[in-house]
């Protein structure tokens, strides 16, 4: 590969943005001169990591940003910049904890095993006024918005620049919807290896964001903005592949589904409540989860840890033969901590030849209670999500007690700032006690 300086030479690029995702997943980044990127190349673009999610002190030396060039991606709205996913690394080493080098470990784990995990993800959004308070079109108000032509093609300018930007990329983008609730929208782009897909989710927020604050928007991930609306899912569509082939794909089985693949699913649904900090990483997030049911009539996420064939009220569905769909992550879910969760899970339950029982078919939103005995519910609140992913053997073992140590004490941090706001509802109920 040419040097980042030929590159940029060569495409017209000025700057370069070097960038991680931390903790929360929050894009950090420095804006690089394309004079200067070749020595940034080597070295990294140093970061105070206190100053950003990372388990770190003010003391501690520099962190240094070290870019992978095979993920340059020119901003198409702005083609003088080319943005590069970047390791973190601290005293000559990477920073066990920090979410693209977990990933990647994870990764390198699988290959050892002779396996290649693939990802797509279905990033829901809602396009906002941009003080955040209400979604941005007056006249999307119907009571069954999911589909809707008249407000999807409201929005085709803003809509059509990102799917243009992405056609231009070569992600092979296949699909784009107004999702369930109001104000709610979907694109979709191929399913890839999954850190190459881990990279462009968290490129897609950014770009999603930055073309709607271009037309006047503001583009939200957040999981349940609004509380009698649907919430924003990040549906994960998995696959684990072997020598060139889906070693989830058995077209004898009645769901076309492998062992191996039962066996990942069955790790899936073991660790599940343990994940569940990473899926849904956020306080609000388990107001989507937990959620009453929707305007819309559905919540269209999951409460119990359940799979079945096709059928979208279970927390992994398998479609068709060879994947499945993890129903549970939502917008707020860290793009690299996801699929890396999955990964440990479920390779776990590869190991462990993890049954994962009878696949369910039932309606789960209206006959839940026919589920059999002993079926696990999700996490009601964060806390709890984070007491579960702290107490996690599975995730100590294969994502490190490191990256669990620091994860579970920055989460409890944001918590406890939660816990210690006072809110109107408290107020209103204990005024008068
Ligand atoms: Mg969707």
């Amino acid at each position: 590969m040419p040097a980042l300086s030929e590159i940029a030479r060569e495409r017209g690029i000025k700057y370069f943005l070097i960038s991680y995702v931390d903790l929360f997943g929050t894009l950090r980044a420095k804006l690089v001169p394309a004079v200067a990127i070749d020595g940034m190349a080597k070295s990294g673009a140093g970061f105070a990591g206190f100053a950003s999610w990372l388990d770190m002190t003010p003391a501690d030396p520099d962190v240094f940003a070290i870019p992978d060039p095979d993920s340059l991606i020119q901003l198409p709205w702005k083609p003088e910049v080319g943005w590069l996913a970047a390791d973190p690394w601290m005293n000559g080493k990477p920073v066990a904890h920090a979410p693209r080098n977990v990933l990647k470990r994870m990764k390198a784990k699988a290959e050892k095993q002779g396996y290649v995990m693939k990802t797509g993800v279905e990033c829901e959004f809602f396009l906002l006024q941009p003080d955040g308070s209400a979604i941005s079109d007056a006249a999307d108000t119907a009571a069954k918005p999911c589909y809707d032509q008249s407000a999807l093609m409201r929005r085709y300018d803003v809509i059509t620049e990102i799917c243009d930007a992405m056609l231009e990329l070569g992600w092979g983008p296949y699909q784009n919807d107004h999702e369930d609730a109001n104000g709610q929208f979907e694109m979709n782009w191929n399913y890839d290896e999954a850190l190459l897909t881990a990279d462009r989710q968290a490129f897609f927020k950014y770009m999603v964001k930055s073309i709607a604050e271009k037309h006047g928007l503001r583009a939200t991930f957040m999981p349940k903005p609004f509380a009698n609306l649907t919430g924003s899912g990040c549906h994960a569509h998995v696959s684990l592949w072997q020598g060139g082939k889906n070693a989830f794909d058995d077209a004898k089985d009645e769901l076309g589904l492998s062992k191996t693949g039962y066996q990942f699913v069955g790790g899936l649904m073991a660790a599940a409540q343990e994940i569940c900090a990473i899926t849904n990483p956020t306080v609000n997030s388990f107001k989507r989860i937990n959620a009453p049911v929707t305007l819309s009539g559905a919540t269209w996420s999951p409460n119990s840890v359940t799979f079945t064939g096709n059928n979208r009220t279970h927390m992994i569905r398998v479609p068709e033969g060879g994947r499945f769909e993890f129903r549970l992550p939502d917008g707020a879910a860290n793009p690299y901590l996801m699929p890396a969760a999955i990964l440990a899970a479920g390779l776990d339950g590869i190991a462990r030849k993890a049954d994962p029982g009878k696949a369910l078919d039932i309606n789960m939103y209206t006959e839940g209670h026919k589920a059999p005995a002993g079926t696990k519910k999700l996490p009601l609140n964060l806390l709890d999500a984070i007491r579960l992913t702290d107490g996690s053997k599975v995730l100590r073992r294969e994502l490190g007690a490191e990256f669990v140590d620091a994860y579970v004490k920055l989460k409890t941090g944001e918590w406890n700032d939660y816990a210690r706001t006072l809110t109107d509802w408290e107020r209103k109920h204990t005024l008068d006690c």
